[in-house]
């Protein structure tokens, strides 16, 4: 899969430490940026003038549904609960093997479209190697792993899973799949407190420790979700997960909305990371993360990502870096939070909150090549004399997205796909969702 490229004359924002912002060309060999500014171009190497062009590292989504992309528009006007009890839960419950590997690759040509080079994937209980199937098709880097659930309210039957089950499959999936291609990695995704049993956080915390890998999961999202915890379990949700040993793994959260000053004195001294994901917020009535407390938290590393399709309902990190901005104006002050560090979410800070700042995140020697060029010259986005942040995150649009290549080897070039065929996953996508809601619905 690592491939070589050669961008020639674009201007680099290369979002390193210093924030530097380049006109250069970017030289990438066998997956790896071999050099920022002049160099000679190994023969047979593929080179796109991109001049006039912004060049950015690729986009990094912190947490998001594959399996979910078919289920756009099945679950409208719900608070986050009943969302998930009367229509995700069944819905996901009903996929086959076709249906979960369509979903994948309509959700991945979402990200590819606007972007979006790598993914912190929760996966699905059932058919998720159908998902992975999905992300070594279109290319992307991922970390994924299957869903985990054997407990809860309204949970469909085909979703509960025992332990031993669960780490069986886990188990299976982990040896097939982390490492391919050195661009998918796996993780124990247990999918939120209510749908999971002491036992199984248990078995998730043991296994992240055997394999050294994170746990992915959601926490802290809708006020609601902690009432039901603590009549469910009678105690807090953070107290829960600190007695189980969950707060001592690497530990990655979609949301956080909810956290709070005495949740910060439980993590006491570990990390977390969490990723903000406003669209999801806003449209299950979650709530506003504020940026500001987070950013400053001890041992909080912030990302982002589009969630799903039925909660956002489109996976466009362009967007959601606006969106983020934006709200912020309103949750803190406008001015509080810059452009340059919404865009700092989706690819340097992002980087950091899946634990690759030594990777990805950034375009500079030595990083993996994955990239993204955005063409700004048109009129949502022209601003000769503004910021080039302001102009990519309050002006670029899925349709400025030209060029995406991941480890060196384009996804997108010339806003065509080239890894899937959209006419076919469309068409394909299509007769999963009606069959899918024939079975469920
Ligand atoms: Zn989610």
């Amino acid at each position: 899969m690592a491939g070589s490229l050669h961008l020639r004359g674009g201007s680099v924002v290369t979002m390193d430490a210093q924030r530097r912002v380049v006109t250069s060309d970017v030289l990438i060999v066998d997956g790896v940026i071999t050099a920022v500014g002049d160099a000679p171009v190994p023969e047979g190497v593929e080179s796109i003038d991109v001049s006039g062009h912004v060049v950015l590292p690729g986009f990094i989504q912190g947490h998001v549904h594959l399996g979910q992309s078919l289920l756009r528009g099945l679950s409208e006007g719900r608070e986050l609960m009943d969302w998930l009890r009367e229509r995700i839960w069944p819905l996901e419950a009903g996929h086959t093997h076709d249906s979960a590997y369509w979903s994948a690759m309509l959700g991945a040509a979402d990200c590819i479209r606007s972007g979006t080079t790598t993914i912190q994937e929760i996966g699905l209980v059932t058919h998720m190697d159908a998902l992975f199937e999905g992300i070594r098709d279109s290319g992307l880097r991922a970390i994924a792993g299957k869903c985990l659930m054997d407990t809860g309210l309204g949970v469909s039957d085909v979703l509960i899973e025992p332990p031993d089950a669960a780490e069986a499959a886990f188990r299976d999936q982990h040896a097939r799949w982390h490492g391919y291609e050195g661009r998918i990695e796996s993780s124990l995704c247990p999918r939120f407190i209510l749908s999971c049993s002491t036992a199984l956080w248990e078995r998730t915390v043991a296994l992240a420790s055997e394999f050294d890998l994170p746990v992915h999961t959601h926490l802290l999202e809708h006020p609601r979700e902690e009432d039901e915890v603590r009549e469910v379990l009678g105690e807090s949700q953070m107290g829960y997960l600190d007695r189980l040993g969950v707060l001592d793994t690497d530990l990655r959260i979609a949301h956080g909305v909810q956290l709070n000053d005495e949740h910060l004195e439980i993590l006491a001294g570990r990390t977390l990371s969490v990723c903000h994901c406003p669209s999801a917020n806003l449209k299950l009535g979650s709530g506003i993360a504020h940026l500001g407390f987070l950013g400053q938290a001890q041992g909080v590393r912030v990302g982002i990502g589009t969630d799903g399709a039925p909660c956002n309902n489109d996976m466009d990190i362009l967007e959601e870096i606006r969106l983020a901005a934006l709200l912020q104006g309103v949750r803190q002050k406008p001015g509080a939070f810059s452009a340059e560090a919404a865009l700092a979410l989706a690819t340097c800070d992002g980087a950091a909150a899946i634990g690759k700042a030594d990777s990805l995140g950034s375009v500079e020697v030595g990083k993996q090549g994955d990239v993204v060029v955005l063409d700004l010259e048109r009129p949502g986005s022209f601003g000769p004399c503004s910021s080039v942040y302001d102009r990519i995150v309050y002006g670029a649009a899925r349709d400025a997205v030209r060029h995406v290549a991941v480890a060196g080897t384009p996804l997108l070039r010339d806003g065509a796909l080239t890894t899937i065929d959209e006419a076919q996953t469309m068409a394909r996508a299509g007769e999963e969702v009606r069959a899918l809601v024939e079975r469920v619905l």
